[in-house]
């Protein structure tokens, strides 16, 4: 252990971050970023605490405008009074902490404001990847009372598909003269938005990207009565016309999902998909450590012999590692 490591007194840090200490809830998102040994006392201390957040995924490719949208709508949240958090993922770097924050995300206006925590996070490389580690802070951010909290993410793909699996609504930004409508719809982009924004609406070419978005959605398979329709939401974020609409969307698509049971529903599924991930996280790690082990060699030397198949040895092998044999 590095010198002048303080192991955290977690009780009291938990219950720091609930009276909205920032610093507490960052250095809770820390212990939990970093895989520390108390990861599992942090999350059982909370647990309680968790439930209450409204959270909202923001995608988009780059420079559509996620930040300066995110930024816009913690003003108009804040000015309806709510707690927010903010968490900004970006798959693609090596570095978290706070600092970066500052040159990605225009949030410099709320950087005093005690009622808003903002929070980057960066996942290369992270076990068991974005999957993993943005839940546990949006966990964090929830138990410290924030009552919404918007998940943004940098980077276009997978990475979006991954983020919005874990919102409650997700918003996906386009802008015009980007042929965002084509790359939505490659990366599967239109599934997963639930209400969309067309960002820099002051520029030319946003009328057509409107209609092009419309017109893909309305492609979709048949939608039966009572089905969320995603609206399209035009704005210009840098001047925050059109915010108040998509808050008002968001709310919308918010009461639709209560009412249906849609909201509990997709918690549930997210839930599962939380724990699915850890465990298999965990059964890999295991499994890795069985790397040299005679366990695995002898069932390979079987395998390479024609003796055993390898679907047997593996089902030996995971028998093995959760003491099913
Ligand atoms: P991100 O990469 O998706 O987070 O995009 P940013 O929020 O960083 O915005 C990228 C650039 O677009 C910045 O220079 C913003 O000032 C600018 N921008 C954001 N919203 C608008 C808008 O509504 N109209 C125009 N013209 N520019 C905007």
């Amino acid at each position: 252990m590095a010198a002048g490591y303080q192991v955290p007194d977690v009780p009291a840090l938990v219950d720091q971050a609930r009276e909205g200490r920032p610093r507490a809830v960052a250095r809770l998102i820390s212990l939990v970023e970093s895989g520390a040994p108390q990861l599992r006392e942090v999350m059982a201390a909370l647990a309680p605490l968790t439930g209450n957040a409204y959270v909202v995924g923001l995608t988009g490719s780059p420079g559509v405008g996620k930040s300066t949208t995110t930024s816009a709508l913690v003003t108009a949240y804040r000015r309806a009074g709510r707690r927010v958090g903010v968490l900004a993922v970006d798959p693609s770097s090596p570095f978290s902490g706070g600092a970066l924050l500052g040159d990605r995300i225009r949030m410099s206006d709320h950087a005093s404001d005690p009622g808003v925590y903002i929070r980057s996070m960066a996942t290369r490389g992270h076990l068991g990847g974005l999957a993993w580690a943005a839940p546990q802070a949006v966990r964090v951010l929830d138990a410290a009372g924030c009552e919404v909290i918007l998940v943004e993410t940098v980077g276009v793909g997978q990475s979006e598909v991954e983020i919005a699996a874990q919102a409650d609504t997700s918003v996906v930004l386009l802008a015009p003269g980007m042929g965002d409508g084509i790359q939505a719809a490659k990366a599967g982009i239109l599934e997963i938005g639930d209400v969309f924004v067309v960002n820099k609406a002051d520029r030319d070419g946003a009328d057509a990207t409107v209609r092009e978005l419309g017109h893909m959605l309305g492609l979709g398979e048949a939608r039966r009565p009572g089905d969320w329709r995603p609206p399209v939401v035009r704005t210009v974020a840098a001047r925050a016309e059109g915010v108040d609409e998509v808050v008002a969307a968001l709310e919308k698509h918010r009461a639709w999902m209560e009412e249906r049971g849609v909201l509990a529903d997709r918690r549930r599924r997210r839930a599962a998909g939380e724990v699915e991930t850890i465990a298999l996280t965990a059964l890999r790690a295991r499994i890795g450590d069985l790397r040299g082990d005679q366990r695995l060699g002898a069932l390979a030397e079987r395998v390479a012999r024609g003796e055993l198949d390898p679907y047997a040895a593996a089902d030996d092998l995971v028998a093995g590692v959760t003491g099913g044999a």
